[in-house]
């Protein structure tokens, strides 16, 4: 079982579920920057495990952008000397293993030739999806979400160079109360949210429950059969 994170250009990650797990300790210890969609576990626990493990092989913090939200749940619940040291502070307060860049909604942040734009999203907890913008083209992902109203979709819409989206369905629909209450997509909310999807792009499917891949792609499929779309697997590469 792999959970989020996607990796841009060997230097960047979105998120860091276990997929960081595939990563051999090189290829961790390049990784210089993470934005986070939000709190849960599943997009951050290979945070603190990393950390622990490339910190004292680097010679500059990670610098971990996200909401103020959700740096403050990592401080209180994680780094906070119970669970994990605070690696804001080790070995030293002036050159720390990790450094938190708080970000808001609509900020974009530059990193080599990417810029990463933070897109509020519907979860329980405060969320963003991000937008990828380089010259080749723009990339466009969810994080965890419920059904979002059309300023989300307005910002997907409006990106003329977009050429993926990847975007959530967790549950299948005889699970579309546990979606809704856990504020996730299910076969039949995701067809409603491409209804308000005008961009030509690409659309690839992620947070499937595990075993339950197949049944999510056919519903989809039962509900709109002209929908075009891909699963995204482990270890997928998506060039823009
Ligand atoms: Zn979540
Ligand atoms: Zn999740």
């Amino acid at each position: 079982m792999r959970t989020t994170s996607l990796l841009f250009d060997d230097r960047v990650l979105i998120d860091m579920g276990t997929g960081v797990g595939d990563l051999s300790l090189g290829a961790m210890e390049a990784i210089d920057t993470v934005f986070l969609t939000h709190s849960h576990l599943d997009h951050i626990v290979a945070l603190p495990l990393m950390l622990d493990s490339v910190g004292p092989r680097r010679n500059k913090p990670l610098q971990v952008c996200a909401l103020k939200e959700t740096i403050e749940t990592l401080q209180a619940h994680i780094f906070n000397g119970s669970v994990w040291p605070d690696f804001t502070a080790i070995p030293t307060a002036e050159t720390p293993f990790l450094r938190f860049e708080p970000i808001v909604p609509g900020q974009s942040i530059a990193v080599d030739n990417k810029n990463f734009q933070a897109i509020v999203v519907n979860h329980t907890v405060p969320a963003v999806g991000y937008l990828v913008g380089s010259d080749q083209g723009s990339f466009a992902f969810t994080g965890d979400t419920a059904q979002n109203k059309e300023e989300f979709w307005d910002v997907i819409n409006d990106c003329h160079d977009l050429k993926h989206l990847v975007i959530e369905t967790s549950f299948v629909d005889a699970d579309a109360e546990v979606a809704l209450v856990s504020r996730h997509l299910n076969p039949a909310t995701f067809v409603e949210e491409m209804a308000k999807y005008r961009n030509s792009a690409r659309v690839w499917l992620t947070h499937m429950m595990p075993g339950f891949e197949e049944e999510i792609t056919s519903q989809i499929r039962q509900h709109n059969s002209a929908l075009d779309f891909s699963i995204l697997k482990r270890g997928d590469r998506i060039n823009i």
